[in-house]
């Protein structure tokens, strides 16, 4: 993809701070981390989010995810790892090539989780239940 930022540093012609690579799979810091060593993991091939990228490659990626989570939560002594992907610009997407976030997180670091924070009203919970199943059919 021509002007894909990522598959820009894929090709290496911007530069990047890499820290894994195959020969499907990339991953580098991201250039305005929210902490220190946060890196993103991506598929060397141009899928735009985890609709379209295939099932084989998600897949790849999580034993990547976990092998790089466990070496930045030590690299930089983090008290935990979130692990995060945002789809779509509703979910806070900014690049539109698949990838997924590796954030080192601190006790102290200020950041708020999300909570859950609305309920469910009489029965829609269950309606919403019926209608992901129905979706996966
Ligand atoms: P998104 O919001 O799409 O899930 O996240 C995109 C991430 O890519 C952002 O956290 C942003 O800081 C990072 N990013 C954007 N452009 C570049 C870049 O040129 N180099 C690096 N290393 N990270 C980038
Ligand atoms: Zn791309």
């Amino acid at each position: 993809m021509e002007n894909c930022i990522f598959c820009k540093i894929i090709r290496g012609e911007i530069p990047a701070q890499k820290i894994y690579e195959d020969k499907d799979i990339i991953a580098f810091l991201d250039v305005r981390p929210v902490n220190i060593g946060h890196a993103l993991v991506l598929p060397k091939a141009h899928y735009l989010s985890i609709y379209d990228t295939p099932d084989q490659l998600l897949a790849a990626l999580m034993p990547v995810i976990k092998k790089l989570s466990i070496a930045i939560k030590s690299a930089v002594d983090a008290d935990g790892i979130n692990v995060e992907m945002n789809n779509g610009p509703a979910a806070g997407q900014l690049v539109f090539h698949t990838h997924i976030h590796i954030v080192p997180r601190f006790n102290d670091d200020g950041f708020k989780h999300w909570r859950g924070a609305r309920g469910y009203s009489d029965q829609e919970m269950e309606q919403v239940q019926n209608k992901i199943k129905a979706a996966l059919e």
